[in-house]
Formats: C-alpha cells, sequence, structure tokens
C-alpha cells in the first residue's frame, strides 16, 4: 500500500477548509465527494482507510459490483450517484446510493421516485454554459429561469425525492477562472430559486472537480466532487 492516496486525500482536505475559510465559511461546510469512477477496488480501500466517507460514482452497475466486491468496508461510506442516469438502471440506483447529484430531466425523477422505497436526497443538474453535450435542465439564458421554478414545485410533490438544491458541470476547461462564472451562475440559480418558490430546502451546491474545487467553494459550494487530484489516473482498460 502507497501512502500517495492518503497523502492526496489529507492534501485536498485541508485546501477545502483553507478555501472555505478565505471565503467567510466553516471546513465542515464543505463536503468532499471523492470520485472513484475507474478506480480498482484497492485504491479505493486506501482513500475509505484514509478517512473518505463519502464516494462518488457515474456508472450504476460498476458500483453495485463494486460495494459486492468490497465486502464490509463499503459500509462505511455513502455512494453519490453523480452520472446520467438510463431508465432501465433506476433499480440500482434506488438500492446502493444515498445521494443522486445527477437528476437531469423530469422523466427520471418519476421514475426513481416511483421505484424508491425509502427517500432519497437529491439535487438537480443544472446546464448553465449551454454546451449542447452537457446534461441537465437547460438554464444558460436567464429567460429559462422562471419555469424551472413551476418545474421545482412539481418535482417538489413527489413523495420520496428530497430535492435538496443543484449541481453543474462547466464545460472542460485547463483555466480553472474559466469555471468561476458557471458556479456564480449557480449560486444565483439558487438564491433566485429560493426566492421564487420558498423552499428553502434548496441549499445544496454540488460544483467542482479536480481543477477547479477551490474557485467552487469561493462561489458558494457545499460538495465538491474529487477524483485524479486524489485517485491519480482512471484506468478504464482493464475490466474492474
Ligand atoms: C468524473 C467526474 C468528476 C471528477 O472529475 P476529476 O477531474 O477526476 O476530479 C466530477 N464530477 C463528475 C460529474 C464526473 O463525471
Amino acid at each position: 500500500m502507497s501512502p500517495i492516496i492518503a497523502d492526496n486525500f489529507h492534501s485536498v482536505s485541508e485546501k477545502i477548509t483553507k478555501s472555505a475559510k478565505s471565503s467567510g465559511r466553516a471546513g465542515e461546510d464543505v463536503r468532499l465527494v471523492v470520485v472513484t469512477k475507474g478506480q480498482s477496488i484497492s485504491k479505493i480501500s486506501e482513500v475509505i482507510n484514509a478517512g473518505a466517507r463519502d464516494l462518488g460514482e457515474n456508472y450504476p452497475e460498476e458500483t453495485v459490483k463494486k460495494i459486492a466486491d468490497m465486502g464490509s468496508i463499503s459500509e462505511h461510506v455513502n455512494w453519490h450517484m453523480i452520472g446520467h442516469l438510463q431508465s432501465r438502471k433506476v433499480k440500482f440506483v434506488v438500492n446502493a446510493f444515498s445521494m443522486m447529484h445527477s437528476i437531469d430531466r423530469t422523466s427520471i425523477a418519476n421514475e426513481i421516485n416511483a421505484k424508491l422505497e425509502r427517500p432519497l436526497d437529491v439535487l438537480l443538474e443544472v446546464n448553465l454554459s449551454g454546451e449542447e453535450s452537457k446534461g441537465g435542465f437547460l438554464l444558460s439564458e436567464r429567460k429559462y429561469w422562471p419555469d424551472f421554478c413551476t418545474t421545482v414545485l412539481e418535482l417538489n410533490q413527489l413523495d420520496r425525492l428530497r430535492i435538496k438544491g443543484l449541481m453543474t458541470m462547466p464545460p472542460y476547461t485547463q483555466d480553472p477562472e474559466a469555471s468561476r462564472p458557471i458556479f456564480r451562475a449557480c449560486r444565483e440559480l439558487r438564491e433566485f430559486l429560493v426566492k421564487q418558490t420558498g423552499l428553502a430546502t434548496l441549499r445544496e451546491l454540488s460544483m467542482g472537480t479536480s481543477l477547479d474545487y477551490s474557485i467552487a467553494i469561493e462561489e458558494g459550494a457545499t460538495f465538491v466532487r474529487v477524483g485524479e487530484a486524489i485517485m491519480g489516473a482512471r484506468d478504464y482498460s482493464k475490466k474492474i
């Protein structure tokens, strides 16, 4: 076992606390979701042993297999679904995950709600860049925002989904500052929604990855999703 993953986990955790404090918040206000898609069971065990309690995955079947292969150590963690979900895979999410960050359309919200036997915390994924390859509710122009309030109020009627806030992914970039306007728009959208709908429960903002999590925290992130900066490069060449 190499100490690299544990060292990375601790240094990212420290940077999160620093960024939170420099923007006037407590370190505990920001939760670190370690993204473990494409990583081996042994590396995932290392990060859990280092203290990680929230892990993010994109592919439901991969996650279900990992949980089974990991045995009792997986009982210590909350699994977060952060990827696009096809409706035929809803059955996996309902049982394996404790939070879903990527409700990207109304139909998937309805399908998940119908299959749940217990309440599930969820975030609505929003597309604030207008990039066509991106998933999520299209909210790149402010004129779309009022209709989204109606959508959120409707989704809030679903009895098992607990809508906790928003998630976003900025366009791919090498320059972390390029993500700042998107993160800021996400915070402003959350404030707009709370004001227009009265839903004070919309508190969370899931935004920021390895490259730009400090910027995301400065703009109000309450969850950051960090993969390669902790776990190293992903490997999809071998079967997981
Ligand atoms: C893969 C992924 C991440 C993590 O990205 P890194 O660059 O490895 O930090 C975060 N969020 C989503 C939605 C992802 O798919």
